[in-house]
């Protein structure tokens, strides 16, 4: 099912999975006031590294971490010169920004750390949420919200790497990708990295001074404090430098960013701890001129200058006797405040309320079916309700007063220049060579009927609603009006809840009627009644144009099941199908608003004839218009004789031998012909009733909606395949309507012969 996508692009900055291991450690580093840290002795205090750190390069397990005054030891003998303060001050940062490494299954109560002093302004309990509130963050995947020369936010969760720091002020981490994994699932770096559209992009924000949102998930290692919320929102940061160092003796990117605004303590910073020193608190950075490149670069660590040009080749020769591991922040170049021209972000990090304005269709906008943040709790709410917003955790409620849209609103103007009696004209196109198409009048309807080789009985059937349908009395334009005038329920119901990041939620909303409907997404149910005597009218509806379409000797059993769906402005329904064993062979569904595409294409593991994940051969005939049908077919035909045992022992090397799969397919062209073979514009009042189960089995279809729309789409579901826990309390009622589209006089030469 959908989910909003992404919008920008979105390259790999961190990895946000998690270690599966819970092993974290209890005693944290604590730092008593700066007056007694001279004389301190920490020798208990060492964190041992969590074994699932071997998930990563070069960091054993059971590696015991120097103690502080190992630590202030070790920067001594780098650099005996150091003036004590800032050895003191570089061994505190250091110890203090140790890896708290939790599994995803350590519960908030069992996190170890510190609660921070503050709480975030905005935070979320899902991805999905996040990301379809926050403007300056709807990376669904990645760790970087770019859209490769601007970038918006950065999110980290789960182990930071190697000497990255997450401090109150001051943020080092990695750029992402390039990674490879070996077989033991260690990542490892084979290759230099190379500028990705997302390090350019922060190059350019440096340049540019444009300021970046930094997102905190729940597991971030480096994260001193307590993380409350599945995501939390830090706040506005200068990116200032891109530097390179090497991991494997390759090269890797790696960014520092400041916070803005530091009159206020970081929200995150941990309780019970010395504030960290503040940004431009220390001496200025050592700056040096590179013998190799020319170029000058600040001191990073405190064992000494390293270059760290991105395109020098002699970057990050690590002091001899260094391990790059051991490495130390300096805090002159930590620490450092970044003058910038002006201290402005361009968006609020609490986003505007979308405001009705002066547009009549301000509620059905994109910007509508976006979250809010909300104005009780900060948390991120997502459009859920058909009528705004609320707070599952504080209450709070919003909304964006509806007005009702009218059609001409939503149409394109053709609509109009229909003559009142003539018969709608059909821009629908299909593949000449995979589908057969049939036409005919009926009552008021133009009908394109598609048929699809090698589905024998199977059709989809297209009524293109003409002028006098639509305006009929409880017809389609009283529906549309009808529909935006009483909330029939919809809404977005979870398609799924992952622990990692939460639930997600589809594109559009639905509310199901009658018979409960598992497929796609569980929607709550509601029986057929009076009360929403428009779905009634519906089912009367579409029953009827079942009736005209399915052949007479195949039957038709009533329509038990009414799923409405609404749409917003921009909102979709990705590929998938209805599902077919328990299901009628019939499926329709009457379009109400703006037009929209209907797409229908074989489905990727019928037309490459192997399953996605593990490329293994499909147990299903192949059909016309799956790639190399020809021969596909005749192998199939060979092996019908045998047992099904012996036929999937022979089928077992079909991928190989007949070419079978989506990476057998590497040329364009053969990707390319896995297209939409029959595309439909769905007008306002149009039905399409989908005919025989074969379809469901071998085809998919997608809509997109060119505006504000409903879809009511009718099934008659046989209740011997529900649980009976999940059956309707009362039994379906048969539809009292009898609805009769004969009856509306049809222009003339219409066929009403059937
Ligand atoms: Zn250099
Ligand atoms: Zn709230």
């Amino acid at each position: 099912m959908p989910t909003d996508g992404n919008q920008a692009y979105a390259g790999e900055v961190q990895p946000t999975g998690v270690p599966t291991k819970s092993s974290a450690p209890t005693d944290l580093p604590y730092l008593p006031p700066s007056s007694s840290r001279k004389s301190l002795k920490r020798k208990g205090t060492s964190l041992v590294k969590p074994s699932a750190k071997k998930r990563f390069t070069g960091r054993p397990s059971g590696h015991v971490l120097p103690s502080f005054d190992e630590v202030v030891q070790a920067i001594q003998d780098a650099d005996p010169g150091l003036d004590v303060g800032l050895v003191h001050t570089a061994a505190s940062l250091h110890v203090g920004n140790r890896d708290i490494v939790l599994s995803k299954d350590t519960s908030p109560e069992d996190d170890p750390r510190p609660e921070p002093i503050g709480h975030p302004a905005v935070w979320a309990t899902s991805r999905c949420h996040l990301c379809s509130t926050l403007p300056y963050f709807q990376s669904y995947k990645s760790g970087i919200y770019s859209n490769g020369t601007a970038v918006y936010g950065f999110m980290f969760d789960g182990e930071n790497m190697p000497r990255d720091y997450v401090g109150a002020d001051a943020l080092i981490f990695r750029a992402g990708g390039g990674w490879t994994e070996d077989e033991n699932g260690v990542r490892t770096r084979n290759e230099d990295q190379t500028l990705n559209p997302g390090i350019i992009a922060v190059q350019l924000a440096v340049q540019e001074q444009t300021p970046i949102v930094i997102i905190s998930g729940r597991l971030t290692s480096k994260m001193q404090s307590k993380m409350k919320y599945l995501y939390s929102v830090l706040g506005w940061f200068k990116p200032t430098h891109v530097f390179a160092e090497k991991a494997n003796g390759k090269k890797v990117f790696r960014y520092r960013l400041e916070r803005m605004f530091t009159e206020e303590q970081s929200w995150w910073a941990p309780t019970g701890r010395d504030p960290e020193p503040p940004l431009g608190s220390q001496p200025a950075p050592i700056e040096k001129t590179c013998a190799v490149c020319e170029k000058v670069s600040q001191q990073i660590y405190v064992q000494g200058w390293m270059c760290s040009n991105i395109d020098c080749t002699s970057a990050f020769d690590v002091p001899a006797g260094q391990n790059p591991d051991d490495l130390i922040l300096d805090p002159r170049f930590l620490l450092q405040k970044t003058e910038w021209l002006h201290s402005t972000t361009p968006e609020p990090l609490v986003p505007n309320l979308p405001s009705a304005g002066s547009k009549s269709v301000a509620h059905i906008t994109r910007n509508a079916s976006r979250g809010v943040v909300c104005r009780g709790c900060g948390c991120c709410i997502p459009r859920k309700l058909w009528k705004g917003w609320e707070c599952s955790h504080c209450g709070w409620e919003y909304s964006i007063p509806p007005q009702v849209i009218p059609l001409g609103d939503v149409q394109d103007d053709n609509q109009f220049h229909e003559d009142d009696g003539g018969y709608a004209r059909s821009y629908s196109k299909c593949t000449d060579s995979v589908i057969s198409r049939e036409f005919s009048l009926q009552y008021n309807y133009r009908v394109a009927t598609y048929h699809i080789n090698g589905l024998s009985g199977c059709f989809v059937s297209h009524l293109i609603a003409n002028r006098k349908v639509r305006e009929e009395p409880n017809g389609p334009n009283d529906m549309f009006a009808q529909l935006q005038e009483q909330d029939i329920g919809l809404r977005r119901h979870t398609i799924s809840d992952k622990k990692g990041e939460g639930e997600s939620l589809p594109n559009h909303f639905s509310a199901n009627f009658g018979m409960p409907y598992k497929y796609v997404i569980a929607t709550k149910n509601e029986p057929f009644s009076d009360d929403y005597g428009i779905i009634n009218q519906a089912r009367s509806r579409l029953t009827w144009a079942a009736h005209q379409a399915v052949p007479k000797n195949e039957g038709f059993t009533e329509f038990n099941e009414i799923l409405a769906c609404g749409y917003f402005e921009t909102q979709k329904m990705k590929y998938h199908s209805d599902g077919e064993d328990d299901l009628g062979p019939t499926v329709a569904t009457l379009s109400l608003g703006a037009p929209a595409t209907m797409k229908f294409r074989m489905k990727s593991n019928h037309f490459y004839g192997a399953t996605k994940a593990a490329e293994k051969a499909v147990q299903s005939e192949p059909k016309p218009g799956c790639l190399n049908y020809e021969a596909r077919k005749q192998a199939w035909d060979e092996i019908q004789h045998l047992s099904k045992k012996n036929q999937g022992e022979q089928m077992s090397s079909w991928t190989k031998t007949l070419g079978l799969g989506k990476s057998q397919a590497k040329s364009t062209a053969k990707r390319e012909s896995h297209s939409a073979v029959l595309q439909l514009t769905l007008r306002h009042g149009d039905i399409v009733i989908m005919h025989g189960g074969a379809i469901q089995h071998y085809y998919e279809h997608e809509v997109v909606p060119d505006g504000f729309r409903f879809a009511l789409t009718a099934r008659t579901i046989d209740p011997k395949t529900i649980n009976s826990g999940d059956l309707p309390v009362e039994s379906v009622k048969p539809d009292h309507i009898k609805y009769d589209g004969s009856y509306l006089l049809a222009p003339p030469g219409g066929d009403i012969s059937t």
